[in-house]
């Protein structure tokens, strides 16, 4: 591990303007530096280096960060080895701490692991390119269904053996453990092992025999897993064994060809999912590199959100089948949910994009791509309505599974557009659409969209002004709060107290001070998890007399965090902007600092009372009648609690 104070001398010697500039030409503007953005393919610059905070930020495509930052991304490392990376170019050494016995052993373990994969893969491609039955067989297969040497070599292909024992053996020969070899999967358990005694080299067999071999990688290049496809189309055997879940494969999170892909996704912004190894190394092949494969299993969260980081467009190809079946893939859904922008593209025929691309030129199937991907709900919702056009029960069903759709979509612009959009096709009015979309979302109890149903009469008003508002999570004041409290934590206002005998008087606090008073006092924590991670921190070196500023959090361990730090430097409050409406000068900040910290405070509790009623008001639908008048009691209260907080936020801003 590189030692803290290492860490702090290499990124205070990586000049922000320095390190960007070796990759790409910067034009000094002002203060700033410019460039052309090199994630992200672009013709006028909008990439902007800022050596006063130390940063990077993209005007085009949002990437932003720090030195460290930059060379993990541009240069696809990690953490360490961005540093390592850095401290070579700046002539620092690094001396690694000693780490403890146990970090070590999971460590070692893990890396072992690693190593372990690494050998396998060289040697199943060793196999394949030096064997007389790997060439003829298994690089025979490969040349057969048209891939190139330098593609089978890009993507480290292999072949294994009949041997049973082919790699097991010659694996513990070369020293390694027959223990890691079954815990890479690579090896199997026979069941001639006593459970509880070492695990030796007559105790395990080849998990791959006669297989083609197609290594799996994480975001960090290693191999982690295979895929091996028998050679024949043998119906009887399973055509791809993979390797099973283990301690560096969580097949969960682990996408086929993102190791390979990175690049090209964010110079493009889109990524293409397809559903096989092959299809990812034919794209390739073809010259598109930004594909991605799911490899046979449904999609899951995790592995969107690992696009994700990259791109917000995905495009799913699919073989040529029923348009109305690939219509309804629930894949599709969670895409939308996790708020991705979805085209899709289908195949003639029984093609997929592996057979196809071997039917037509390179540029040919760039031209099919470019020119046949059509966005999803509208795509769903001409195939869906196209067979039912004279069906009115048809209708009304696929009207519904439309609705359903577009009721996914976290954005409530890019929902009003497809709803535009479909209601068009379906000849629907715009508004029953809306109408349905806006039922299915209050039905799901999407946050702030719950319509407010209410008898008391003194209460009604105060909901009816959050109708249709976007969810009352607190999200900028949240922000908002920790951009005060690390920028002018230190700054003393003099805030009005009340003593144990009711007389209000002035006290002396530090902005950081009054800010984390008022929010225990309230008991109030953050809702969104980076901001209570980076509260809790804060706090925690207040007490030990640190005060964490801006600079602490930019180079924090934990990418959220740092990247968080980072948007908040490089972006303006998103309050005061809203101040600005108020005749706030924001500009003079510093003057108005007090203000501006009750004016968050109070509307940050606002909000969360906001929110707790919508609770109550939700309990109070499903209470039994004898627990009704209480709840109902509570409702009173808090909406009073909440006029008076308004009250006073509104003596805030008028002042
Ligand atoms: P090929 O072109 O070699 O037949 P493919 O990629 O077109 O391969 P499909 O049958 O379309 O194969 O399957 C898609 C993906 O599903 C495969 O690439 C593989 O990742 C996975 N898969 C297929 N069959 C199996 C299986 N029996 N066990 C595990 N995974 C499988
Ligand atoms: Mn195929």
């Amino acid at each position: 591990m590189i030692p803290k104070d290492t860490i702090d001398k290499i990124v205070d010697a990586a000049r922000i303007e320095e390190v960007v500039g070796e990759f790409i030409t910067l034009k000094k503007r002002g203060a700033n530096y410019l460039g052309l953005c090199p994630f992200h393919g672009e013709k006028t610059p909008s990439f902007t280096v800022s050596p006063a905070k130390g940063i990077y930020k993209c005007f085009g495509c949002g990437k932003a960060g720090t030195s460290v930052n930059f060379i993990m991304d541009s240069q696809q490392l990690s953490y360490p080895e961005a540093l390592k990376w850095l401290a070579k170019k700046y002539g620092i050494e690094i001396v690694e701490r000693e780490i403890s016995v146990e970090e070590r052993a999971a460590q070692t373990e893990k890396e072992s692991l690693y190593i372990v994969m690494q050998y396998a893969q060289r040697y199943f491609t060793d196999m394949m390119n030096n064997s007389d039955m790997g060439r003829s067989i298994g690089l025979g297969y490969f040349i057969e269904r048209g891939f190139t040497k330098d593609i089978i070599q890009k993507f480290g292909l292999g072949y294994s053996s009949e041997d049973k024992y082919g790699l097991s053996r010659e694996a513990v020969k070369n020293s390694y453990k027959p223990e890691y070899l079954v815990k890479t999967g690579l090896s199997i358990l026979s069941n001639q092992h006593v459970e509880g005694t070492p695990i030796t080299e007559k105790d395990i067999f080849d998990r791959y025999q006669n297989r083609v071999m197609f290594p799996i990688h994480d975001t960090a290049g290693r191999v982690i897993g295979f895929g091996g496809r028998i050679l024949g189309n043998d119906k009887k055997m399973a055509k791809y064994i993979n390797s099973p879940q283990t301690d560096i494969y969580d097949k969960s999170k682990v996408l086929y060809g993102l190791w390979f892909a990175k690049k090209a996704i964010q110079e493009k912004d889109n990524v293409f999912l397809v559903e096989g190894y092959t299809d990812v190394i034919s794209m390739h092949q073809s010259g598109i590199e930004n594909v991605v494969a799911s490899s046979g299993t449904s999609l899951t969260v995790e592995q969107i959100k690992a696009i994700h980081r990259f791109t917000s467009n995905i495009t799913v190809l699919f073989d040529g089948d029923s348009a109305g079946e690939k219509a309804s893939i629930r894949a599709i859904d969670l895409l939308l949910e996790e708020g991705m922008n979805v085209k899709v593209l289908m195949f003639p025929d029984n093609d997929d994009p592996d057979s196809f691309s071997k039917k037509v030129t390179a540029e040919q199937f760039q031209d099919y791509i470019a020119n046949n991907r059509q966005d999803f709900l509208a795509y769903k919702t001409r195939a869906l309505f196209n067979e039912t056009k004279n069906d009115p029960i048809r209708k009304a069903t696929v009207i519904k599974d439309i609705v359903q759709s577009i009721s996914l979509i976290p954005d409530a612009i890019i929902r009003s557009v497809y709803i535009k959009e479909c209601s068009t096709i379906m000849e629907l009015a715009e508004n029953v659409l809306q109408q349905e979309v806006n039922k299915l979302r209050r039905a799901k109890g999407i946050k702030g969209e719950q319509k407010q149903e209410f008898q008391s009469a003194e209460v009604v008003p105060e909901f009816i002004e959050e109708e249709n508002q976007e969810p009352i999570i607190a999200d900028s004041e949240e922000k908002e709060l920790l951009r005060l409290i690390l920028h002018y934590g230190n700054v003393i206002i003099a805030v009005e107290a009340e003593n144990n005998e009711n007389e209000a008087h002035e006290l002396d606090l530090t902005i950081a001070e009054y800010v984390i008073f008022e929010l225990m006092r309230d008991e109030i924590s953050f809702l969104n998890p980076i901001h209570q991670m980076i509260l809790d921190e804060y706090v925690h070196q207040l007490q030990e007399g640190n005060l964490a500023e801006f600079n602490y959090f930019k180079n924090h361990l934990n990418p959220a965090i740092s990247t968080f730090a980072i948007e908040m430097a490089s972006s303006t409050s998103e309050l005061s902007e809203k101040w600005l409406a108020f005749g706030v000068i924001v500009e003079k900040e510093i003057y108005n600092l007090k203000r501006s910290v009750t004016h968050t405070l109070y509307s940050l509790k606002e909000k969360r009372l906001g929110q707790m009623l919508k609770e109550k008001q939700d309990l109070l639908k499903t209470a039994p009648e004898e627990e009704q008048e209480g709840i109902l009691r509570e409702i009173l209260h808090l909406s009073k609690v909440k006029i008076n907080v308004n009250k006073l936020l509104g003596r805030i801003v008028v002042k």
